[in-house]
């Protein structure tokens, strides 16, 4: 039980007389994950991080988090949001949901509210910049839960999407969510256009175009043991930096 720390599990009996040291949002999406995730990867996922980040944080530093329940309005491709029961938020639906959160904590009196993303086609940065001016009382943070740790360090072939590393840490939270057997490739095509592959621009890349079964990366490596450790290793990082932002201050004199 994590009664003191996740929204989905406590009522304002445990909470009231607490105080609250930082605000964590975990942000996923709702879509396909190659044929062995459900649809919810992402969300389950930035949420298990971020309470076993919250708690690290607690037993290390005494610093009290609150994980807020996950947000499920992703940004989508082109070809994955055509897929059956996926949804694509819009920029301005991501801005309004993240504005109404930070303005209720903040009314609140929380100054501290930290993103633990889960879905690489969301970013956060000029929303929290145009918030930066609206709220400036209000650190807003972003990380990418996947990327706080070298993946290739932890698994043999990390993909993008659906790949070994996903696959791996949701077989270590919810083994009974994942169905390896059914697993596809999650082979990938890169662009014809070589300054595209070489990432001298970016555009989206159209789902249907590059992978057969929504995955990028083969997931058939995957293992509770690696997902284990990655994701250890993961909260310990967001927990370090839960205790840095909560009690330190963010500017060097
Ligand atoms: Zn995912």
């Amino acid at each position: 039980m994590n009664r003191e720390i996740d929204l989905s599990e406590t009522c304002y009996g445990r909470v009231r007389d607490l105080q609250y040291d930082l605000a964590v949002l975990p942000w996923g999406a709702t879509e396909p994950h190659n044929l062995h995730l459900p649809y919810l990867t992402d969300c389950i996922l930035a949420h298990d991080i971020a309470v076993d980040a919250a708690r690290k944080a607690l037993e290390t530093c005494g610093v009290c988090c609150m994980v807020l329940p996950p947000v499920s309005m992703g940004s989508q491709n082109p070809g994955q949001r055509e897929l059956p029961f996926c949804i694509h938020a819009r920029y301005e639906t991501q801005k309004a949901i993240l504005t109404d959160i930070a303005s209720s904590l903040r009314a609140q009196g929380m100054r501290r509210l930290v993103i633990v993303n889960g879905h690489g086609g969301n970013c956060f940065k000029n929303m929290i910049r145009d918030l930066a001016v609206e709220m400036p009382d209000l650190l807003i943070a972003a990380g990418d839960w996947y990327a706080a740790c070298p993946a290739q360090d932890f698994f043999d072939e990390p993909g993008d999407h659906a790949d070994e590393l996903e696959t791996s840490v949701m077989m270590h939270y919810h083994p009974e969510l994942v169905n390896l057997a059914e697993a596809g490739p999650g082979t990938s095509k890169p662009f014809a256009a070589r300054m595209l592959n070489e990432k001298v621009a970016w555009v989206p890349r159209d789902w249907r175009r590059v992978s057969q079964d929504t995955g990028i990366g083969d997931p058939a490596n995957a293992t509770a043991g690696k997902g284990r450790r990655f994701a250890e290793a993961v909260a310990g990082r967001f927990a370090e930096l839960f205790c840095e932002l909560a009690r330190g201050p963010v500017y060097r004199d």
